[in-house]
């Protein structure tokens, strides 16, 4: 799409509103309450060209009005959907957009700018003024947490993990009250589909079957179209979500990633990284991390994430009891543990190097989890350090395995516990034939050496409350490459200070 006059390429998004042709009573349908002189904070160029906007419409006010809720296109259907889910492991049929709306249904181009298979891409606008699901919130969304979820699905995007994608944040001048008072903002959220296993959950406990049907049908017709063509569908769909989602959770704990509120509202039907509140990423690695504050169990802390993202699937299933037997639902969601660990065996083995399948890996990745959590070891660091690890004596030097690997032992408190573990690593690279030059680059182009500590979005938050949104700017231009090196940024790969590590955040966003 090349278009001079900014207005009228935004105004040229070719809209194809499938959810809104849902009956009624699926959403309710408003117009966003934009927010008072808004200032664009950042504009994420990728997800940009996704919807096949050209670079005309970068700063243009029409843009800046849409991304702020004060102006929509022609073909914009804004409407806040219906749905419900299990909070904490309650059901709560409460919920629903309470403070989002989606804008419209856009067809766009695929990540590798294709435009005849273009997917149709959400625009939901996140903090768009109260709804009747807002229950006692405000319908407004901060600064803070729209910086975020913002730089957070850049990352998650970079790393190569399923996320939802953001466009935009644009912060207002109006005052919003959460713990104290802060700046209104929104943020543009990008996604192939905002459908969570909510929608299916508020149907089955309101017993209104038809509409479940629906709901199903239209999802499945969306997203699913595979499924629509094999025997049991409904089955066929379930599959797909628990296979997507296991791999999910695997991608979560390979990188070291806690969601912080996995409540079956926040689980996104294509197993994409879903609805970014007090997330975080593992400093000291620590299986235990909880990150928000407000889970006072523990339910989704970081080592909780595989049977979690278990469990929410056997409340999707439940939804799905109306038309089939049990026994196969339940036979597909045993499937989940051997997806999960199938694919999480095969992205630890890609963080060590190992190009083979071994009999003990699972034992070598479990020991090394276990020393690097006794010696609270930085989990991303380490991993991007071990690409140096020598694995044959150098005879030569007559240097010791405790000298060759230094950098890398040096990090662990229990340093013995380090040694046993290097001779088991040394001598399973050996099995393989390992050469260490080629594992370094391997290696490195899978163990990020950047990633959105709870620090760096902490500092960028701080200075963006001050109007400067530098540092926002330069985490999503390095976040979406991890993997390579930016000499000019490298203090953005830096340890936490003291006061930065495994932070506890709050959910109040
Ligand atoms: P979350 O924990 O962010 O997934 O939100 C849970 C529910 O609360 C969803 O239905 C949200 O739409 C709603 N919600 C969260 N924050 C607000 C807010 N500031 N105003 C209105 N509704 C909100
Ligand atoms: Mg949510």
């Amino acid at each position: 799409m090349k278009n001079n006059n900014p207005l009228s390429s935004v105004d040229a998004l070719n809209c194809d509103n499938h959810y809104a042709r849902l009956p009624a009573h699926f959403y309710n349908k408003q117009v966003p309450n934009g927010i008072s002189d808004p200032k664009m904070v950042s504009l994420n160029p990728q997800v940009l060209a996704l919807l096949g906007l050209d670079d005309a419409v970068v700063g243009s006010d029409a843009l800046l009005q849409l991304c702020s809720g004060n102006y929509l296109p022609s073909g914009f259907e804004p409407l806040a959907m219906k749905y419900t889910g299990h909070q904490f492991g309650h059901y709560n049929p409460d919920l629903g957009d309470g403070r989002g709306l989606l804008l419209a249904q856009v067809k766009g181009s695929d990540s590798r700018g294709n435009s005849s298979k273009s997917p149709t891409w959400d625009l939901h606008l996140k903090g768009a003024g109260k709804t009747p699901y807002s229950r006692q919130g405000d319908g407004r969304a901060v600064l803070r947490s729209s910086i975020r979820e913002y730089l957070c699905s850049a990352a998650m995007q970079g790393l190569g993990i399923p996320t939802t994608q953001a466009l935009s944040i644009v912060v207002g001048s109006d005052a919003v009250m959460r713990e104290q008072v802060e700046q209104a903002a929104m943020v543009v959220r990008v996604a192939e589909s905002h459908v969570r296993f909510g929608h299916f959950e508020h149907f089955y406990y309101t017993q209104r079957l038809d509409d479940l049907k629906l709901m199903l049908d239209y999802t499945l017709t969306q997203h699913f179209p595979d499924a629509l063509t094999a025997e049991v569908p409904y089955l066929a769909f379930y599959k797909q979500v628990v296979s997507t989602t296991a791999e999910l959770m695997a991608h979560w704990q390979a990188v070291g990633f806690v969601h912080g509120v996995m409540n079956t509202d926040n689980m996104s039907i294509l197993g994409q990284t879903f609805d970014y509140g007090p997330f975080a990423f593992q400093d000291n690695f620590d299986p235990a991390y909880v990150c928000n504050h407000t889970d006072y169990s523990g339910r989704y802390a970081f080592n909780q994430q595989p049977q979690v993202g278990y469990w929410n699937l056997m409340a999707l299933g439940r939804s799905l009891t109306p038309f089939m037997d049990v026994e196969p639902l339940n036979a597909t969601l045993q499937t989940y543990d051997d997806i999960f660990l199938a694919k999480l065996r095969q992205l630890m083995r890609a963080k060590l190097g190992l190009q083979q399948v071994q009999d003990g890996d699972g034992e070598l990745i479990k020991n090394l989890l276990e020393i690097l959590a006794s010696s609270s070891v930085d989990y991303t660091y380490f991993f991007r350090s071990l690409s140096v690890f020598e694995s044959t004596l150098d005879s030569s030097f007559e240097r010791t395995e405790t000298v060759m690997n230094s950098a890398i032992r040096d990090q662990f408190i229990d340093r013995d516990a380090f040694d046993t573990w290097a001779l088991q690593y040394q001598q399973r690279l050996t099995l393989e034939s390992s050469v260490d030059d080629e594992r370094k680059v391997a290696m490195d182009a899978v163990n990020p050496k950047y990633i959105l500590r709870n620090y760096l979005a902490q500092q960028a938050i701080e200075q963006a409350t001050a109007y400067d949104y530098s540092l926002v700017n330069q985490l999503r231009e390095v976040l979406a490459s991890p993997f390579a090196e930016h000499p000019e940024f490298e203090k953005l790969a830096a340890l936490p200070p003291e006061w930065g590590r495994n932070m506890v955040l709050s959910c109040s966003s």
